[in-house]
């Protein structure tokens, strides 16, 4: 181990939160067998831990305890869980810097990145900490005079919480907050290529007197840990974030038993910007959208589109921006970008990329791997692309941003909405019917109107199409964890007769 990376463990250590077993009713577990996995820097390689191996026997046993601890985590007040959610909001900020250090260790993302991952992480839990004990029902109006229906919304039950990489905390906290918030409990399978930061935030869970049990960590074989999930019957509820084509597999798998699905898929993110913009205000969003987190969030843009007036000006200016972009280790002073999160990521931007070029795209900025190694690639800008080259109908998932050049308005809702996809699209323009138009016209979950990269734990997040299922943050994100019971009451009523009050009821 490098000293860098030994003084990020030893510290972490010290606090308890270098944690590489399963957490399972409360206790930290080995794989039933001893297996283990190795969890790598993307930055150079090397072996940051050894964590637990699991499956089926060992998701079982986290399904049966987080059943047990149901009957008494949904007994309590929503006051009483927003009491220990708090506590844990408070232990995540408290540790901030050691959290956002395992982050950019694991991850690779820059550490002021990865400490902005630990604060919106942390805010999620703080929202559906408050946003509980708003769980309100209905009073309905009843057809019938003896009659009274009323609604009531319940936690759905256990919950399976599956998780990807590329945020690997706060997609954890987005997940488990409202499923615990409202009375449910979980088993939560983080990515294996980042567990130590679930393994991690799980430990502060404890401390902050989460009881045993309501929170129970499994990783190592996905697909084995999957199919247990899928096929018990005290799981109710699904919730994924990953590849579209993983979403549709545990779909499928959640017929078996009518689990609750939620799904946040991949994305095709049209970036828009009209003769019209603004166009300072739409190089420095463009330039945000498409390099966070070098590329890796299924927000970020996936096709640039430019109208052609400005078309020449905007590449232009946007070369000098992306050149100037400084790659490098996330923990190095100042740098924009790190690393992909592994070679099979590289070379998917590389084939994207020549597959492009192969069909006539030119190569403006970057194009090939950074002389850093490893898993570094330049940022790249690639101009003349077409909506039917590979590079503008897969999520690239990389520091890539291949331009599209349109000339109508009709144009570019047409090319964007040419996907399979559904999740996030942005526009600048300062017309104002046109902003209202386009926003309407685009086949997109989430649309950013002169804004770039948004989100916010207060607002719904999710796609149309082939971009998932459900919504997550917002009071939306709390429905998709609670069942609605409706309750049907006989009625009777006091009738006033002689001055005395006299029960009657309507078929007497
Ligand atoms: P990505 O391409 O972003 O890594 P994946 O969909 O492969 O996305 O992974 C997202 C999450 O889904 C990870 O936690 C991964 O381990 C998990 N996963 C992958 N395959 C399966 C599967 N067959 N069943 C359940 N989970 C899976």
């Amino acid at each position: 181990m490098s000293m860098e990376t030994e003084n990020v463990v030893a510290r972490l250590k010290s606090s308890g939160l270098f944690r590489t077993k399963g957490l399972i009713g409360g206790k930290w577990i080995d794989a039933y067998d001893g297996k283990t996995i190795e969890v790598y820097n993307p930055a150079n390689g090397e072996v940051i831990a050894s964590v637990a191996c699991m499956g089926e026997r060992e998701t079982k046993d986290a399904i049966s305890s987080a059943h047990d601890a149901f009957n008494h985590w949904s007994k309590l007040t929503a006051a009483e869980r927003s009491t220990r959610l708090r506590r844990w909001y408070n232990l995540l900020i408290e540790h901030k810097e050691e959290l956002g250090q395992l982050i950019t260790l694991e991850q690779g993302k820059p550490l002021t990145d990865s400490i902005f991952e630990v604060v919106c992480g942390a805010s999620y839990i703080e929202f559906f900490a408050e946003e509980a004990k708003r769980v309100y029902g209905d009073i309905l109006p009843s057809p019938m005079p003896d009659r009274r229906m009323f609604v009531l919304k319940q936690p759905v039950g256990v919950v399976g919480a599956i998780t990807p990489w590329n945020f690997p905390l706060a997609m954890v906290t987005r997940k488990v907050a409202p499923a615990l918030a409202c009375g449910c409990t979980a088993v939560l399978k983080p990515s294996e290529l980042t567990p130590l930061i679930a393994l991690a935030a799980a430990e502060l869970a404890l401390q902050s007197g989460i009881p045993p049990g309501v929170l129970n960590v499994v990783m190592g074989d996905a697909p084995k840990i999957g199919n247990s999930i899928l096929e018990s019957p005290q799981v109710r509820k699904i919730t994924f974030t990953g590849s579209t084509a993983v979403g549709k597999k545990l779909m499928a798998g959640a017929a078996d038993t009518v689990k609750k699905v939620s799904l946040e898929l991949g994305g095709n993110a049209p970036f828009i910007i009209f003769d019209d913009a603004d166009l300072e205000a739409a190089l420095k969003a463009s330039l945000a959208t498409k390099f966070f987190n070098t590329g890796q969030a299924c927000i970020c843009t996936n096709r640039l589109l430019v109208q052609e007036g400005i078309y020449e000006k905007f590449i232009n200016a946007f070369s000098n921006v992306v050149q100037s972009l400084k790659v490098g280790n996330g923990f190095s002073e100042g740098v924009d970008q790190g690393p992909l999160i592994n070679e099979a990521a590289v070379q998917k931007v590389e084939s994207l990329v020549q597959d492009a070029i192969s069909k006539g795209a030119k190569v403006v900025v970057g194009g090939k791997r950074h002389n850093l190694g490893f898993t570094f690639y330049e940022p790249t800008i690639i101009s003349d692309v077409k909506n039917e080259m590979l590079i503008a109908r897969h999520e690239i998932f990389g520091p890539v941003t291949p331009v599209i050049r349109f000339k109508t308005e009709e144009e570019a809702i047409q090319i964007a909405n040419d996907t399979e996809y559904g999740l996030a699209a942005y526009f600048f323009t300062n017309n104002i019917q046109r902003s209202w138009r386009v926003c309407e016209a685009l086949e997109y979950g989430m649309v950013g109107v002169n804004v770039g990269l948004f989100g916010s734990e207060g607002a719904p997040f999710g796609g149309f199409k082939q971009s998932g299922l459900g919504r997550e943050c917002s009071k939306y994100g709390l429905d998709e964890y609670l069942e609605v019971r409706t309750k049907h009451t006989m009625f009777f009523y006091f009738r006033k007769k002689n001055h005395t009050y006299k029960l009657f009821h309507l078929h007497h």
